[in-house]
């Protein structure tokens, strides 16, 4: 198999720029035992990208970012920032990358880790071996929807309005992307809305019941309220396996989703659009302004979404398994950055971390 791949490499600002540098030991240790040869176009977002371009994500950096096969990004924002206009902020360049390479589905893992057990906030009964995907729709919704805004009615009050709108064809394709990574997982894919109260949650309910019935009855399908989502999330999360939602009911299943997992440090996302288009790959956390430049950022979180990255964009499945193996590995053994460490002494640095990694994969 043909291993030549090119990878965008954004680190952002904050501890971005940190943990990427462990992800690079990760791939020149795949470039140095598994064949693999990377072309690598570094290149900045965010803050870095307004303080070098004037701009929180320039145009020919969104150029380099379409003609790869995968984009590894890092953190953006932080506090020197904080007075930027608005269009012009950190904030503003991810949401520009996200809506220019048309990732409409947003991916978010939530595993837990053995060892990491007792760091979720439920009883370890409930959360031992847990591993949930939930696939969020990214670009419409609520978010997005016209007509929204505020508008002063005259009799000193005012009205926020927002628009919750779904069509068919958005509905549709990020239920295949759920569906196929179902058929990779354990075949299940629980869809959630508000079908009771929302005319869009009947339309989702009944759109990915006709895709269900035309390309996908070799997978299990269940529909959930989301509220009802919400709630057994915390009561009995292992009955699911790929969950898919709208953008409002995604964001927040999602973040509860992933605190059942215990850290911000270890959770990766993906980002996806069109198949065979390239996805974009960063942690969940943002760019810790108060622990960067310090060494003492967990890199496994963007090490984990770089595993995605081998898996769906570039579909090399089983070197995504050795690294999140290993990942395992590592913790098992003890060895744990701050964020996850239980004895705060005996935590190791941002780059011991990427190094107890790679000792690891050469096990
Ligand atoms: P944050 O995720 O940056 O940090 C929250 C807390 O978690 C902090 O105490 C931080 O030290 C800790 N933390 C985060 N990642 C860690 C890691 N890898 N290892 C160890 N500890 C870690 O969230 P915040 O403080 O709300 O936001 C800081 C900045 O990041 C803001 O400018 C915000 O807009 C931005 N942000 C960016 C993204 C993104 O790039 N996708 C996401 C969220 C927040």
């Amino acid at each position: 198999m043909d291993k030549n791949f090119t990878l965008t490499v954004l680190p952002g600002d904050g501890i971005g720029p940190e943990v990427m540098k462990e992800v690079r030991k990760v791939m020149k240790w795949l470039e140095d035992k598994r064949g693999f040869h990377f072309t690598l176009h570094e290149d900045d977002i965010g803050g870095a990208a307004y303080d070098r371009y004037g701009m929180p994500l320039a145009d020919e950096t969104l150029e380099k970012c379409k003609a790869s096969h995968a984009v590894i990004m890092g953190s953006v924002g932080g506090p020197k920032w904080d007075n930027v206009d608005y269009n012009k902020r950190p904030e503003a360049g991810l949401l520009r990358l996200r809506k220019e390479m048309g990732l409409f589905a947003n991916l978010r893992p939530a595993l837990v880790f053995d060892a990491l057990v007792e760091a979720s906030s439920l009883k370890p009964e409930i959360v031992k071996g847990l591993d949930i995907l939930i696939v969020r729709e990214l670009t419409g919704g609520v978010y997005f929807g016209e007509p929204r805004g505020i508008e002063d009615l005259g009799n000193g009050q005012r009205r926020g309005v927002n628009t919750q709108v779904y069509e068919t064809y958005e509905i549709e394709r990020v239920g295949r992307v759920a569906f196929d990574l179902a058929r990779k997982r354990k075949n299940k894919v629980t869809s959630c809305e508000k079908a009771n109260v929302m005319e869009s949650g009947k339309l989702w309910r009944e759109d990915i019941t006709a895709l269900h019935q035309a390309e996908a009855s070799d997978v299990t399908l269940e529909h959930m309220y989301a509220d009802n989502c919400a709630m057994q999330l915390l009561r009995n999360p292992s009955q699911f396996d790929v969950i898919v939602t709208d953008n409002l009911f995604g964001d927040i299943l999602s973040d509860e989703a992933s605190m059942l997992t215990g850290s911000l440090g270890m959770l990766p996302s993906a980002s996806l659009g069109t198949a065979g288009k390239p996805g974009v790959y960063e942690p969940v956390h943002g760019s810790a302004p108060d622990i960067a430049g310090q060494g003492k950022a967990n890199p496994l979180a963007t090490i984990l979404s770089f595993a995605m990255a081998l898996r769906y964009s570039l579909d090399c499945g089983v070197e995504a398994s050795e690294i999140e193996n290993a990942v395992q590995r590592v913790l098992n053994k003890g060895i744990r950055t701050l964020d996850i460490a239980n004895n705060q002494g005996c935590a190791i640095s941002t780059s011991a971390m990427g190094d107890a990694l790679i000792i690891e994969l050469n096990a």
